[in-house]
């Protein structure tokens, strides 16, 4: 495995010069067309898994990519405040929502002692209890782990979808279709994108639409 600082050196005598075209473009500037929202987890890889360049994305990630509650003023908002001005400033066409299979965060709501020695985790991911209390009604959940994780994964990415609808000035845009919102669950260990469909309801693996 290559050293994080010869990666850097690899990145500057390298990737850079590939691309040089393409960072001078960006020198002023970000115009980026999408806010993607996902999880801090190193195995998921934003730009990858979009297949999108530098410019292109513009990118908040936290554990299990949650999307809290709009609210101004308490304490120091990361994930807020750049939503808010990913909305407002930037004026992002897509916002997705991305989950994935096996987040270390949606586990951990079932393992609270996992949680003792990093409080600050722990209080985050309580903005999750009320998704902890559904799925543990389910008889199924209870008998199947894996069943659990998944349901708890996509219930949090159409949660976060749901609380991004209060950012302000959002509805409006949704309804002027000046912006697209996108619910998906990454697997990682096969690499396929599920999406949640509308109107099926349900999470369907993304293909290209049919003319
Ligand atoms: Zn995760």
């Amino acid at each position: 495995m290559r050293s994080i600082v010869g990666g850097a050196i690899k990145f500057m005598q390298e990737d850079f010069k590939e691309h040089k075209k393409l960072f001078k473009s960006l020198k002023d500037r970000q115009n980026p067309h999408t806010l993607f929202i996902g999880c801090a987890d190193s195995r998921v890889v934003p730009s990858l898994i979009t297949s999108t360049a530098p410019g292109e994305l513009f990118v908040v990630r936290n554990i299990a990519n949650i999307v809290p509650p709009y609210r101004v003023g308490e304490d120091y908002l990361a994930t807020t405040s750049a939503i808010e001005y990913a909305i407002t400033s930037l004026k992002v066409k897509n916002i997705v929502v991305c989950g994935h299979s096996n987040c270390g965060g949606c586990e951990a709501l079932y393992d609270e002692k996992s949680l003792e020695k990093t409080p600050n985790v722990k209080k985050w991911l309580s903005l999750l209890d009320d998704i902890k209390d559904q799925i543990l009604e389910l008889d199924l959940a209870k008998k199947d782990l894996a069943m659990r994780s998944w349901l708890t994964e996509r219930l949090n990415v159409l949660n976060s979808l749901q609380n991004l609808l209060d950012y302000p000035g959002l509805k409006d845009t949704v309804l002027e279709q000046k912006i697209s919102l996108h619910a998906w669950h990454y697997i990682i260990q096969t690499g396929e994108i599920y999406e949640y469909n509308i109107d099926q309801k349900h999470f369907v693996l993304l293909a290209k639409k049919e003319k």
